[in-house]
């Protein structure tokens, strides 16, 4: 066996499909959010306004957080030590679960290594824990998701994105005693669109099923306190299990589920990928808790950040630009080729100083290849100016279909 050749053959599979991936090489600059230095191959160098960074608020950049960071390795040094249960437990990682806990008005909550993990490592384990548990799970989960409940080995039934008179129907059809648990997303970040949660819930009531929501994509942005959609909606409360990420909006990373305290506990006693890692260092757990602590009290952040979508997409919209229909902060705009996607792309860097990368296969659905914007309430006017008239001047040169100008 050439084993060589089976990797080239298969990243040669990936190239000719136009979808090879090219991470740029970003430097980013202490308070300058959402600029950055771009580093080409030949070495040269390029300043260039990031448009498309999960960092949706630039908790990242915030010096409250930066300083809880220098604190807490000021006094506690660098790695945690090792896994929570031998020595990998620490005052910041309590600390944190504390203010999550308060956060969603939970009795609990639980950190894992990252979001990814946090939701593999639930929905598999809560399979051990519930006997004959079925999953009923919407066609656009994350992959996080996806992982867990195949890698559980136990029933499962996925529903049409967002339908819950389909999810009913496969709720009726299960035996009325086996336990359930319905797990979707609040907001679906390739698309922005919402889940129905109040919906979702009468569902879960009428059923007795549990429910659990990924609010990756809400948390810090969505509610009075940044709790997420469910807070906005007003039914966090009714919420068995609420998964978020400490990577995206808080600017940090790690991951976690907040929900009853038995529920927090048993997990933390069977899921694996819970036991058996080391734990994330002080300074991230500090990080995250200032994160946390300070969008709390800053709403203002949140009404700025969308006013920016909504500004983006209404340009977009006037311009004809086909944005699809998000009714969150992400502004995608279909391309429908990865080559063309691609194209684009390369041209808003090269020559107009603009990062945003392709979205193709397998992170969306082959031939809704798309750009994905998300406008943070630093990309001021000028940067949105010069965001659009690029826009505009590539569809026009490369010939991508418009849609019906909205003024
Ligand atoms: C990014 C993402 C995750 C994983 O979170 P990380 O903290 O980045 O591992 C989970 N769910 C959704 C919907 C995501 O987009």
């Amino acid at each position: 066996m050439d084993y060589n050749a089976a990797f080239e053959a298969a990243i040669d599979a990936v190239r000719k499909e136009g979808r090879y991936r090219v991470f740029a090489n970003l430097k980013r600059h202490r308070g300058a959010f959402p600029r950055a230095t771009w580093q080409r191959e030949d070495g040269s160098e390029r300043d260039v306004t990031v448009w498309c960074s999960n960092d949706y608020l630039g908790q990242g950049q915030n010096p409250v957080v930066i300083e809880a960071m220098h604190r807490a390795i000021d006094e506690a040094g660098s790695g945690s030590g090792g896994t929570r249960n031998i020595s990998g437990t620490t005052w910041y990682h309590n600390e944190l679960e504390a203010e999550l806990a308060d956060l969603h008005h939970k009795e609990a909550a639980l950190v894992f290594s990252s979001g990814y993990v946090a939701n593999e490592a639930t929905l598999t384990t809560l399979y051990k824990i519930l006997p004959g548990l079925i999953i009923f799970s919407d066609a656009l989960n994350h992959a996080s998701m996806i992982a867990g409940i195949r890698n559980g080995g136990g029933a499962r039934h996925v529903f049409r994105h967002n339908d819950l008179a389909h999810l009913e129907e496969l709720l009726a059809a299960a035996p009325v005693n086996a336990p359930k648990l319905i797990a979707f997303e609040s907001v679906y970040s390739m698309d922005g669109d919402i889940a129905d949660i109040a919906g979702t819930i009468a569902l879960a009531k009428k059923y007795n099923a549990l429910t659990y929501i990924d609010e990756v994509h809400a948390v810090g942005l969505y509610g009075e306190r940044g709790a997420g959609v469910a807070e906005r909606d007003g039914v966090m409360d009714q919420i068995d299990i609420i998964e978020g990420t400490l990577g995206k909006a808080f600017g940090m990373m790690g991951g976690y589920i907040a929900g009853k305290a038995a529920m927090c506990d048993a997990i933390r006693l069977w899921a694996s990928g819970f036991i058996f890692t080391t734990s994330l260092p002080p300074a991230v757990m500090a990080g995250a808790a200032a994160s946390v602590r300070w969008l709390k009290a800053h709403n203002e952040r949140r009404i700025a950040h969308q006013e920016r979508a909504q500004t983006l997409m209404r340009r977009f919209r006037e311009l004809g630009i086909p944005v699809l229909p998000s009714v969150s902060h992400i502004v995608p705009v279909l391309v429908g080729n990865p080559v063309h996607c691609k194209m684009i792309s390369d041209m808003l860097l090269n020559d107009f100083n603009i990062y945003v990368q392709p979205i193709n296969y397998p992170t969306v659905p082959k031939g809704t290849e798309r750009l994905r914007f998300t406008p943070s309430p630093d990309h001021d006017d000028d940067m949105m100016d010069e965001l659009v008239k690029a826009m505009d001047k590539l569809w026009s040169h490369c010939n991508v279909a418009r849609m019906p100008a909205v003024a």
